[in-house]
């Protein structure tokens, strides 16, 4: 090998006498398997350490990183124990066939070459000695470094690009769907088993019928009906499997576009991550891309089952069926007995009200609690819920008369549907194990009597089949038959009999809450609660979205309850100036009004109310409730006149009668109230030490 003589001159006897790492790498194992040239001439590099002067026990080949890439040093153990050798100053040199089988990542390499310019560590590769404590030796590597870091990502670049381009024809294939497969000409076809496709079929139609996907797994598990599978790749390519439907398989075929006859590329993403851990390792992470941002998509390229239409509706109906982030989502419908369940908005703030039960769960309360929730704002509004949803479902109920015959009608015709549905199905499989069982007896009889030992093991497989038919007629047998009888002419009358009546059904007891919350979902898309003083509005939205609003009178609290009626209050305000408590009770009975709990009013009820509201009273036999003794027009009591003018009451009435001042009174016999000014007072008020004087010659 020629070795130039200032690359001698780098290796010193101080390298020489620390070790040699020869690091081998290739980076998958179909190229340590194939590509077998470049591991030999990666470990070539042995005699050519022992041709640059180190002895051979102090070589050392690294090569646990076999089938590793070097975009990274995580998960590459061999590099790393290549770094930790090299800090310890325990290698004179590095060897490896060029810089990309050490690293394809920059800040890999640089901190290579950092530790060995400390440790004085050399770096060879094919072409040449280098010593990263020289400036010009170390720029060289840099570029090598950089390189092919770059190479790594053209590499890529120009493959992806090729896969894009591809797929932006719709040629790309790919592993498709259960249902979907490639003919021979490589178009994407319905899959020709007829069993296949019908199970497909019949898990899209029930999603469109009952709205759930854990209902369409309930339906599956509960007529004991089976979903297949296609293998992918390998010895099983093309093999059909079959086992139950589980809600993850349900879920991305309603999640498949390709179901809708569209050829979709990029529906997700997949970016490197750190894992953290003893070990960090990096792992890839997909993520999925919104429907909007799918990079190649082409409407109608390949037969579908649904609609591009009834996949969009899917959609909306998965989305509207999660249970976090409410704010902008229905909900499924639930259990439990309110109604409006799912979709009643906040007609103060727009947010997704919630539903919360009272006296024991058989009270539902609609509440605005989000802002509450998530940052202690104040709850919205609270509400009880049975006024507002009997007031909803009356109204719910009125809609439906016309249309209550088409409804039903197409309700029965589903039924049928169905049944007829999950018959077929059982057919279908009925008929595939036969022919298989068919397909088994023919083997057996075509082979050679002679060969026992395949005859023999022909005829168990024979058997088995002959097992598993039995084995399905049994099954198929056991099955209640409810679906079917549902479609029998007499029962079609006495359903059709029902429909005439839909509040009946409604109402009937039988009919559960789900049953009523899906009926109301059909017509309505949702409900605004508002909340006033005095009345709450109810805003319904129809599907259509026509708006109908109801005004529901306020529920009043139970303090609200005992309150006196404001009426009541009003007429004692007026009242009380003129009349006694006794007077003024009597007056409310007459109008027929009534207590706060209850009952006619009392003497004490309204001294009660007047005391509580603070109304001024008439009553001069009661001086302790009417300490000024004046009134509301600010006319006196007589005690009152005669305490200002300083005389006595006698004197008081005497001068009412004689004119000389202006008094009233509601009966002949009823106190006088008298109108005084301060001119008045002035005028016939005596002086008080006359009265003084008489007072004490009285005395005396
Ligand atoms: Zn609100």
């Amino acid at each position: 090998m020629p070795i130039s003589c200032s690359t001698n001159l780098k290796i010193r006897p101080d390298h020489l006498d620390r070790q040699a790492l020869i690091y081998v790498r290739q980076s998958t194992m179909i190229q340590v398997r194939e590509n077998t040239g470049s591991t030999a001439r990666q470990y070539d590099l042995v005699p050519r350490a022992l041709n640059l002067g180190w002895p051979t026990e102090h070589i050392r080949v690294i090569d646990q990183d076999q089938g590793h890439s070097g975009a990274s040093a995580a998960g590459r153990d061999g590099f790393q124990f290549l770094v930790a050798e090299v800090s310890l100053k325990h290698a004179g040199a590095v060897l490896c066939l060029e810089a990309s089988r050490l690293a394809r990542s920059c800040s890999d390499w640089y901190r290579l070459l950092e530790i060995c310019a400390l440790t004085d560590t050399l770096v060879i590769d094919e072409e040449g000695v280098y010593d990263p404590g020289q400036y010009n030796d170390r720029l060289l590597l840099g570029f090598k470094g950089t390189m092919s870091e770059a190479e790594l990502h053209w590499l890529r670049q120009r493959l992806l690009g090729g896969k894009q381009a591809k797929a932006e024809q719709g040629q790309l294939r790919f592993r498709l769907p259960v249902g979907l497969v490639y003919d021979p000409t490589g178009k994407v076809v319905i899959d020709p088993d007829e069993e296949v496709h019908q199970a497909v079929r019949l898990a899209f139609d029930l999603f469109v019928q009952r709205g759930s996907a854990l209902a369409v797994v309930t339906h599956f598990a509960k007529h004991r009906l089976r979903f297949p599978t296609r293998g992918w790749g390998g010895s099983h390519d093309g093999e059909l499997i079959w086992g139950r439907l589980s809600s993850g398989r349900i879920l991305s075929m309603l999640h498949n576009p390709l179901y809708a006859g569209a050829y979709v590329y990029g529906r997700t993403i997949t970016r490197s991550q750190l894992l953290p851990g003893e070990a960090p390792r990096i792992k890839g992470r997909t993520r999925q891309i919104k429907p909007g941002d799918w990079p190649v998509m082409l409407l109608d390229a390949h037969p579908g089952y649904i609609s591009w239409e009834q996949f969009r509706r899917n959609q909306q109906k998965l989305d509207d069926n999660r249970t976090w982030r409410t704010a902008e989502r229905r909900g499924a419908v639930r259990e439990g007995a309110a109604l409006l369940q799912g979709i009643v908005l906040c007609g103060w703030c727009g947010r997704r009200m919630s539903v919360r039960y009272v006296q024991g769960g058989r009270a539902p309360v609609y509440e605005c609690n989000q802002a509450h929730t998530q940052h202690a704002a104040r709850t919205c509004q609270t509400m009880r819920g049975d006024g507002i949803d009997a007031a909803v479902a009356r109204s719910f109920l009125a809609a439906i008369e016309p249309a209550q015959l088409e409804v039903s009608l197409a309700a029965l015709g589903r039924i049928e549907e169905r049944a007829r549905q999950i018959e077929r199905q059982w057919q279908l499989r009925k008929e595939r194990s036969q022919y298989e069982a068919d397909l088994a007896r023919r083997r057996f009889l075509a082979v050679e009597p002679e060969n026992r030992l395949v005859a023999r093991s022909l005829e168990r497989e024979w058997n088995d089949k002959l097992s598993a038919i039995e084995q399905l007629e049994r099954e198929h047998a056991a099955l209640p038959k409810t679906a079917m009888r549902l479609a029998s002419p007499e029962d079609r009358r006495r359903i059709l009999a029902l429909a005439q009546d839909l509040p009946k059904v409604w109402h009937s007891a039988t009919t559960t809450n789900t049953e009523r919350k899906q009926l109301l979902r059909l017509l309505i898309k949702d409900v605004t609660l508002t909340r006033r003083e005095k009345i709450i509005t109810i805003a319904i939205r129809w599907q259509t979205d026509a708006l109908t609003t109801l005004e529901l009178p306020r529920l009043r609290k139970s303090w609200e309850a005992r309150q006196t009626d404001a009426r009541a209050v009003e007429l004692i305000r007026q009242l009380a100036p003129s009349h006694t408590d006794q007077q003024i009770a009597r007056c409310l009975n007459e109008a027929g009004l009534s207590a706060g709990l209850g009952g006619a009013f009392s003497q004490r009820k309204v001294g009660f109310i007047r005391w509580a509201y603070g109304i001024a009273t008439a009553c001069p036999e009661r001086p302790k409730g009417c300490p000024s003794g004046q009134r509301g027009d600010e006319r006196y009591s007589a005690q009152k006149a005669a305490e200002l003018l300083n005389v006595h009451v006698s004197t008081i009435s005497e001068w009412c009668k004689s004119g000389r001042l202006d008094s009233i009174s509601t009966a002949p016999a009823s106190p006088r109230w008298i109108k005084l000014t301060p001119e008045i007072i002035a005028e016939l008020r005596r002086p008080v030490r006359r009265r003084h004087h008489r007072h004490c010659v009285s005395e005396a």
